[in-house]
């Protein structure tokens, strides 16, 4: 598993963090699941990962990796995990 700290600029893109209201510094993770298939997600600095109980929101990338094009992916994914989050804790 591969795993890269970042900070992107401030920005109204990427929802913050329901822990800590976070949403500038993230670390992304890159984990091979299958032969030819991988997800890459991001985690909060705070350690807060909303695909940790639902990995469907990981990013599957074959080739993985935590490259800027797939930390962009996995920041789109962090927003749908935390909007499915929310709507859950609604119904
Ligand atoms: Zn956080």
């Amino acid at each position: 598993m591969s795993a890269r700290r970042f900070k992107i600029q401030a920005n109204n893109q990427v929802t913050h963090c329901p822990k800590c209201s976070n949403n500038t510094v993230f670390t992304a993770f890159s984990d091979q699941v299958a032969e030819d298939g991988c997800e890459v997600w991001v985690a909060c600095k705070c350690s807060y990962d909303p695909t940790l109980s639902n990995t469907l929101h990981r990013y599957e990338s074959v080739m993985g990796g935590v490259d800027d094009d797939n930390v962009h992916m996995a920041l789109s994914c962090w927003n749908d995990a935390i909007a499915d989050e929310v709507s859950q804790c609604q119904n």
